[in-house]
């Protein structure tokens, strides 16, 4: 499959679910696509960026410092908050979920740290639980996505990234030297089928 056949089979299988059944915007007024902050925007993942080429007024995409692999180059996107729905990208769809591949290199999917600061949904005080079909849902995306060699390298970049950003969260609140606390950023989902 090339890379536009893997996104549109992924978006496909993410089309349909949210990560609460009903519409979690109501919690915090869309928290997550309205904000102020112009060099917020989320990562493409590797040759996502294919699926934007023509005019998408939309959307904005540029390359940053960020590399994964053999020094293959990040996309950032970053939207008007307005997108046709149809065509938001992964990282939206499976938004406040990661992939991560943990250091003895198993794969799970788990509530990305990332969110904590804008996704009352990603906080351990959270008294709403993610709909199981959303889980599974984008466990299934990523176990067909994680077969590319280039999105496992990206995804292996990423969880090192998530690492070096916990234990910096971890240092400054001073729950501990390095060591991982059992806070939201922690939960995981682990579908390993
Ligand atoms: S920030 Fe979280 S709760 Fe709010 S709309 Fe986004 S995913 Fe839903
Ligand atoms: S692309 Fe769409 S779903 Fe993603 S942040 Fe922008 S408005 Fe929200």
């Amino acid at each position: 499959m090339t890379k536009s056949e893997l996104y549109e089979k992924a978006y496909e299988m993410l089309e349909k679910t949210t990560p609460l059944l009903t519409d979690c915007g109501e919690l915090c007024n869309r928290a997550c696509c309205i904000t102020t902050e112009e060099d917020l925007g989320m990562y493409l993942f590797p040759g996502e960026e294919e699926m934007y080429e023509g005019e998408h007024p939309w959307l904005h995409i540029e390359k940053t410092s960020l590399t994964y692999g053999n020094g293959k180059p990040v996309f950032l996107a970053t939207c008007d908050n307005h997108c046709p729905r149809e065509l938001r990208p992964l990282a939206c769809r499976i938004f406040p979920l990661t992939p991560y591949i943990e250091r003895n290199k198993t794969f799970v999917i788990r509530s990305d740290p990332r969110a904590v600061p804008i996704c009352p949904l990603a906080r351990e005080s959270s008294s709403h639980k993610l709909d199981e079909n959303f889980i599974d849902a984008v466990a299934n995306a990523f176990r067909l996505l994680i077969k590319d060699s280039e999105i496992r390298s990206f995804i292996l970049k990423l969880s090192r990234s998530i690492d070096e950003q916990e234990s910096f969260i971890l240092r400054m609140t001073g729950t501990g030297k390095g060591k991982k606390g059992g806070r939201a950023a922690k939960r995981r989902y682990n579908r390993r089928k």
